[in-house]
């Protein structure tokens, strides 16, 4: 068949693999959901319980109440942990208060707090390379007694690593939030090797495999693609870093909560428009996202291969217990 000049030639439409939910994100909200089966609502989750829009306004919806702080839960109610973690002093807070706690920590969080664990009854000083302010951060912050010596310090980027005030022949262990730049990280950890010799840390780094994979994803489809629409909300840290990703790569890159959020002048004159998503953007907003660029011109989407994922991480035990009754 001949294309006519008037026949649009669809635009190109590549899907990441792997994208979206991580087994932490699938827990979390799980966690939540069995909370509000077993439970008169509402029940209290201590921060969004994963950064996406849609998720938490859903669990809202049905009898969530998002709370910035322990004291903002009554007592005798249900209080829930997000996935991000929380400092030990939540913790002690929660038993002293006698509340219903379950703790949706991500497994893989709760690792990189037993190596802090570690460091700081070693009377080592520990660096935690991270974002200022992010909740995983302040929960692996607030895992540090330096009842036994230490001190914990917190690196954000390169320039921080000559300004510790850590004597260059300490014992130093170091841990990385696990939502990342693998690039980014790998070249701080490398600086910290060069001024501390001494320095311990986990095998590679603390970034989980679902951040590590979907960097993999986008950068796959950001080398065909001159635009990466990255699904996620702003708060996520690893949707930031998808973003940042295709960018490095050349990519025009944004991102966004769903289908709403697109604006047509961006693609309007790519031919080729890469999409995926953070881990805690759930696929049902993709696939808006999908349906919304095929209204504005993409052909059928292609699904670029990655790596398969196949992590699944069980509830929490004192949750477990409730389920079987
Ligand atoms: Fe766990 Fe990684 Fe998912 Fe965070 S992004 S919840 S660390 S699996």
């Amino acid at each position: 068949m001949t294309t006519t000049s008037n026949q649009a030639i669809p635009k190109r439409l590549l899907l990441a693999n792997p994208r979206g939910f991580c087994a932490g994100v699938v827990r979390a909200i799980d966690v939540v959901e069995v909370a509000l089966q077993h439970f008169a609502a509402p029940v209290y989750v201590r921060h969004e319980v994963v950064h996406n829009r849609r998720v938490v306004d859903d669990l809202g919806a049905r009898g969530t109440v998002f709370v910035d702080s322990l004291d903002e839960v009554p007592d005798g109610a249900v209080a829930i942990f997000s996935a991000h973690g929380v400092p030990r002093a939540v913790v002690e807070a929660a038993r002293a208060r006698e509340l219903t706690v379950f703790d949706a920590t991500c497994p893989l969080v709760t690792k990189v707090h037993v190596e802090v664990v570690r460091y700081a009854r070693n009377g080592w000083d520990c660096v935690i390379i991270g974002h200022r302010g992010h909740p995983e951060v302040e929960g692996s912050l607030g895992q540090f007694d330096s009842s036994f010596g230490g001190h914990v310090h917190l690196v954000e980027t390169l320039d921080d690593v000559p300004l510790l005030p850590v004597d260059v022949n300490a014992e130093v262990g170091y841990v990385t939030q696990t939502t990342l730049s693998v690039d980014d990280t790998a070249a701080i950890i490398a600086a910290l090797k060069v001024r501390f010799p001494r320095l311990t840390g986990p095998r590679r780094d603390d970034i989980c495999y679902a951040t590590q994979n979907r960097q993999d994803a986008v950068k796959a489809i950001a080398a065909m693609s001159e635009v990466v629409l990255v699904v996620g909300s702003a708060t996520s840290s690893n949707s930031n870093r998808l973003r940042e990703i295709a960018v490095r790569l050349g990519a025009s890159a944004y991102l966004i909560d769903g289908a709403d959020d697109i604006h047509p002048a961006w693609i309007a004159h790519a031919a080729v428009i890469g999409v995926t998503a953070g881990a805690s953007a759930p696929e049902s907003s993709v696939q808006e996202v999908i349906a919304r660029l095929r209204v504005l011109g993409c052909g059928e989407p292609e699904e670029v291969d990655g790596v398969r994922e196949d992590v699944h991480f069980a509830l929490p035990g004192e949750m477990r217990l409730i389920v079987r009754g």
